[in-house]
């Protein structure tokens, strides 16, 4: 493989899913012909989506195991790691009551849903109830750390690895020989990440083609106002809460954060999934940003899995638009049991396409509004699952800076290299600097 230039990458990414969005609108808009439907739409473009997606899932649960592990004993004592979960839990939580507020002011303000006509649309929605609290609890702790693995439980997953690292540090001489196997393992999975970042113009152009060729443009007419009030609450989080907080509480350079988003937008907005792409948010916060792995590799995966910001967003958004639909008044009380439980039901959301919906019926379900509502924005969920992971993931990045900044534990001169992380170098640095065996 030809090496690239530093960013070469990025700009091909970014490329490719412009491309995708224009052919996959000109398919859409055009009419395909039967073989382009059964060939190109459901066939070559599906594979490759598809197979992209499950290498990056492939690459998940390994490294984040085997990246806590090394982070882990990295720290100096237990008490940093509660405190950096401290700072991490606080800030996620916050900045997902940020969100709800934000959205839930925009639609209050613009009235989404007013005059709306709901024989328009034919889908339908049945709602699943919430696990209690205790029960999320309890599912902290991983009864079998292999079943955990298998089926992608990541707060169990992490639970697992804490204790491990815990545990090698304990070990003496012997957790030593531990450590030096988890640092090259890890060095070795970082390679595999690579290669599928190597292949990302495919697949996020297969992605993005085929999403915009099957997603029909003409749903979006009626819901016109919840999809853009709802997109300018996205807009206001990603440019305007993000960065205001990494100037004041990291005193970071937003533009040059926003810059090194490139690749983690490109891989969410093309997978909708945080959890898909936490192998590429994981890259860009240590190689790119120069957040140092002890602290990465804790709230990365983290807050993949519980902070969703922009998932939080769409709930308050959908929540006013189905109130005026349905014609329900909502009081003072509604507003702030919407904030409550949209930033509680973002933790429970997965990190995995489309979950926003299934936990809205939480939010709906306080403030007493019929579940079915769901069914009337459904047609359009796909496309904002995109942009709100984009949001979610963005999230993730910039607390994990603000919550290195303060622990000491980021590289500015990394952060402020424009060209920091390009795959090539960022390979020969990390075999460079791993422990020898
Ligand atoms: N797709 C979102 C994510 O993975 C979750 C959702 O809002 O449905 O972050």
């Amino acid at each position: 493989m030809a090496k690239p230039e530093p960013n070469h990458l990025t700009r091909q990414i970014v490329i490719a899913m412009l491309a995708g969005i224009v052919l996959g609108v000109s398919l859409n808009q055009l009419g395909t012909a039967s073989w382009i439907q059964l060939f190109v739409i459901d066939g070559v473009l599906q594979v490759v989506g598809s197979v992209f997606v499950a290498a990056l899932k492939m690459m998940v649960v390994p490294l984040v195991f085997v990246s806590l592990v090394v982070g882990v004993t990295a720290l100096s004592d237990l008490k940093a790691l509660g405190r950096i979960g401290i700072k991490a839990l606080s800030l996620y939580l916050a900045t997902t009551a940020i969100a709800v507020i934000i959205a839930l002011t925009l639609a209050g303000m613009v009235g989404p849903g007013e005059g709306f006509d709901a024989g328009s649309t034919a889908a339908s929605f049945s709602g699943k109830e919430a696990p209690p609290l205790t029960q999320v609890l309890i599912n902290l702790m991983p009864t079998n750390p292999v079943s955990a693995m298998a089926e992608g439980n990541m707060l169990q997953i992490i639970v697992f690895a804490l204790l491990f690292g815990m545990a090698v540090t304990m070990s003496g001489a012997r957790g030593k020989h531990v450590l030096n196997f988890f640092s090259d393992l890890d060095v070795v999975i970082m390679h595999m990440v690579e290669w599928i970042m190597r292949l990302a113009p495919y697949g996020v152009f297969a992605l993005i083609t085929r999403t915009f060729a099957t997603q029909g443009l003409d749903l979006l007419l009626p819901l016109a106002a919840y999809f853009l009030t709802l997109t300018v609450a996205l807009a206001i989080q990603l440019f305007g809460t993000y960065p205001l907080l990494l100037r004041l509480l990291g005193s970071l350079n937003p533009l040059t954060f926003l810059k090194k988003m490139r690749d983690p937008a490109a891989f969410a907005f093309s997978t909708a999934s945080s959890g898909a792409t936490i192998p590429v948010t994981l890259h860009t916060v240590e190689h790119k940003m120069g957040v140092k792995n002890s602290i990465a590799a804790f709230t990365v995966p983290m807050g993949a899995t519980i902070n969703m910001d922009g998932t939080a967003m769409m709930q308050g958004v959908a929540t006013v638009f189905i109130a005026n639909v349905y014609g329900i008044d909502l009081s003072m009380t509604d507003y702030l049991l919407v904030v409550l439980t949209a930033t509680l039901a973002s933790v429970g959301t997965a990190a995995v396409p489309g979950v926003g919906l299934v936990t809205l019926t939480m939010v709906l379900g306080q403030v007493g509004l019929p579940v079915e509502g769901i069914a009337l924005i459904i047609g359009v969920d796909r496309l904002l699952d995109m942009m709100r992971t984009t949001v979610n993931v963005t999230g993730d990045c910039a607390i994990s800076c603000i919550v290195a900044k303060s622990e000491h534990a980021l590289d500015q001169s990394v952060f402020n290299d424009p060209d920091a992380g390009s795959t090539e170098s960022d390979t020969r640095h990390s075999i460079l600097t791993s422990p020898s065996p």
